[in-house]
């Protein structure tokens, strides 16, 4: 599984030739021992199913082994002791080598579900070619696992989204007689400051503080001799669970009403949050399994992004049980991103175990 890791590591999966070509090796790779796989191409996106098992309940694992581009050395696999360096050697090809092996090993006979592999070439760049696809062909389950680097810890919430595009207007004067006009870069200024008191931007749930408010875009002003007179701004607001976005919208709005700007808004990418209970049956039971395979109490907590967990969620009646669980690295998207080879052969026995558990 570590060599299989270390081949996975060498592919240049930053593009998508590259992320089909990693695919098209777990595909043989999972061909020459044994399992029956399916290739799928949406678009030119490949991606595979592969089913072990019978039964009425289905655990799907996802894996993804596209990845963020990265620096020609990290797509040369080093090992230092425990850590495997190398992109995507945490997000996320470990996960996707422990499910390979996993799904190897699992044991048909004494499998009383189904366990479906999913493994797939776009995650990184929003998922809809394939993980959204493979769920709009009816490939859903009861309990999805999404192997993004957890450090073995269970995700299961993870927050959601909402853009707002702010238009700011003022009046446009010279700039040697600012007076006479109203500055639109100052009026978001002025919105963007009072935004950090807004209500919801203090809330916090269970197992988050806080909302995530990004503001992420901005855009105004063209000369020194001009008072500007629109200013555009955007925000990436990622909500608790808890929260109702509307009531976001709502409240952004009407602070512009309060500081009496001149202000037009849209709301949009809209993604729901995803929360799966803490005694939901199948997490009581991997928590019990990372209990007794790596000796340590299991942590629960929320994520902050999104991930394709998002599209089986929507598919399951209730939108309860799309986790993210993998092993353990660190600086994922980063220069040193590594991954621990021990918690990785802890993620294939946790999977192999709660996949087989009754
Ligand atoms: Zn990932």
């Amino acid at each position: 599984m570590i060599e299989l890791l270390k081949e996975l590591i060498k592919f240049k999966s930053d593009t998508k030739e590259g992320a089909n070509d990693a695919l098209r090796y777990c595909a043989s790779w999972l061909e020459e021992r044994g399992a029956d796989v399916q290739l799928h191409d949406n678009l030119g996106y490949l991606m595979l199913t592969a089913s072990k098992g019978k039964g009425s309940e289905t655990i799907i694992w996802n894996g993804h082994v596209d990845v963020v581009p990265g620096h020609k050395e990290q797509f040369a696999p080093l090992v230092e002791g425990d850590r495997m360096y190398g992109r995507g050697a945490a997000d996320m090809k470990a996960g996707v080598a422990a499910m390979m092996q996993a799904f190897i090993d699992l044991d048909e006979t004494k499998l009383e579900r189904i366990v479906q592999l999913h493994i797939v070439t776009d995650e990184e760049i929003g998922g809809h070619h394939t993980s959204e696809w493979l769920v709009s062909q009816g490939y859903t389950g009861d309990f999805i696992i999404a192997g993004e680097p957890t450090r073995l810890k269970i995700g299961l919430q993870s927050k959601g989204i909402i853009h707002m595009d702010m238009t700011f207007k003022g009046k446009p004067a010279h700039g040697s007689r600012p007076w006479e006009g109203i500055n639109a870069i100052e009026a978001a200024m002025k919105y963007h400051t009072a935004l950090q008191d807004l209500p919801f931007t203090k809330e916090s749930s269970e197992y988050y503080d806080k909302p995530s408010v990004n503001l992420a875009k901005i855009n105004a002003g063209d000369r020194y001799n001009v008072v500007p007179e629109l200013c555009y701004m955007s925000y990436d607001i990622r909500f608790l669970p808890t929260q109702d976005p509307q009531e976001i919208e709502r409240q952004m709005r009407d602070l512009g009403d309060q500081l009496n700007l001149d202000m037009e808004y849209s709301a949009s990418g809209s993604t729901p949050a995803l929360v799966t209970s803490n005694t939901h049956p199948y997490i009581a039971r991997l928590q019990e399994i990372i209990r007794q395979e790596t000796d340590t109490e299991p942590v629960l907590f929320g994520q902050h992004g999104a991930a394709d967990t998002r599209y089986y969620a929507a598919a399951i009646e209730g939108g309860e049980g799309a986790i993210e669980f993998g092993p353990a690295g660190d600086d994922w998207h980063g220069n040193a991103e590594y991954v621990s080879i021990s918690s990785v052969e802890d993620y294939r026995d946790i999977l192999v175990a709660h996949a087989l558990e009754s």
